[in-house]
């Protein structure tokens, strides 16, 4: 998975930030199978509160096995 490094929020222009993610039942579903999910984080803006950027932190297991690039504990 490629990192990305958010420097500046686009918004207000703050430098720092908090990942967050929603727990529980607020998860991600795969389209293709109900038991695939995943957490979804948050990159928030400590000065505004802007969500920049919102990821899982391993999207190939949303995949079927088969799909998958890398081969990953499921
Ligand atoms: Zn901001």
């Amino acid at each position: 998975m490629k990192k990305i490094r958010i420097t500046q929020c686009r918004f207000c222009g703050g430098t720092e930030f908090i990942t967050a993610y929603h727990s529980g039942y607020a998860r991600v579903q795969s389209a293709e199978s109900f038991m695939k999910t995943a957490n979804l984080y948050h990159t928030i803006c400590r000065d505004c509160g802007s969500v920049l950027r919102s990821f899982v932190k391993e999207p190939e297991k949303l995949l079927k096995k088969s799909e998958r690039r890398q081969e990953g504990e499921s």
